[in-house]
């Protein structure tokens, strides 16, 4: 198993949600934890919170990573844990009222999910290959995607969005290859629903609605067993180039 209490960590979306939550369990696990945002209210109310640090980033610009990668560093000295939260929806079909899916929605969707976490890997991995390794094993740092089961089973209204978390599903495994012979590993988890401040907005009975659908336990994930899964991801060496789907067995319907 791989310990990396005292090392530094960080997290995009740490602002809400999964990231949050995600970012809350790895400063309990001992990590220094930067929270990445654009929400700079939340994401320093909660880095605060949690005893970490908060930089405000856009991942889909890498000039932004980069800079939110040299705060995190200054803050809490070499990154080797990466978790890649930050992300967006965007519902519209391929063709709708007679018209063709917008082209500068596709984009940005895949610039935010797509791009953002390649950004954000693609620099903390060059971060973590600078760093000497810890352990026998040679390990160097872990890097986590969230996509989304979407990326499987993509509903309508869905295309973008799918395919933004299709191309973090698939990136998975060369990025692991990529970096195997400098210690790094890479995951990433597919969350099925989970209560988010996204969902949270829903009436009740549609949240009820949607829990039901989910085998079991017929209800929305915490963002705690999120943050679970990440924490135990960063922990368990033999876990690489690996797309866990963590949704209650759930398999989205067409609509
Ligand atoms: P959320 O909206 O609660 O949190 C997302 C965070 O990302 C926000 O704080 C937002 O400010 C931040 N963000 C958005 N664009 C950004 C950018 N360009 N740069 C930096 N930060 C940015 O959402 P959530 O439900 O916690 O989702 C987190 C991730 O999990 C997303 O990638 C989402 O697609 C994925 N996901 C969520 C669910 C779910 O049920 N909640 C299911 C599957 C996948």
């Amino acid at each position: 198993m791989q310990d990396w209490a005292g090392h530094g960590a960080i997290v995009t979306g740490g602002a809400s949600g999964l990231g949050a939550a995600t970012a809350a369990r790895l400063a309990q696990s001992g990590l220094k934890v930067t929270v990445f945002d654009l929400n700079a209210e939340l994401g320093q109310a909660h880095a605060d919170r949690i005893g970490g640090a908060f930089a405000a980033v856009d991942v889909s610009d890498p000039a932004s990573v980069a800079a939110g990668i040299e705060a995190a560093e200054a803050a809490h000295g070499p990154i080797r844990v990466l978790v890649n939260c930050a992300g967006i929806g965007g519902a519209a079909k391929t063709v709708s009222r007679g018209a063709a899916h917008d082209p500068a929605l596709f984009e940005r969707v895949i610039r935010v999910n797509l791009m953002g976490s390649f950004n954000c890997a693609s620099q903390a991995a060059a971060r973590m290959v600078a760093a000497d390794p810890v352990d026998k094993d040679g390990a160097r740092g872990v890097i986590v995607n969230t996509a989304s089961v979407a990326a499987f089973d993509g509903q309508i209204g869905q295309l973008a969005y799918a395919a933004s978390k299709g191309g973090i599903t698939a990136m998975t495994l060369p990025m692991a290859r990529d970096l195997a012979d400098k210690g790094i590993r890479v995951c990433t988890i597919a969350p099925g629903l989970f209560l988010t401040p996204l969902l949270d907005e829903l009436p009740q009975e549609v949240q009820d609605s949607l829990g039901a659908q989910v085998p079991f336990p017929s209800r929305l994930g915490d963002p705690e067993e999120y943050g679970a899964m990440v924490d135990h991801i960063t922990r368990n060496a033999m876990l690489n180039g690996e797309v866990i789907r963590l949704d209650g067995g759930i398999r989205m319907a067409p609509r």
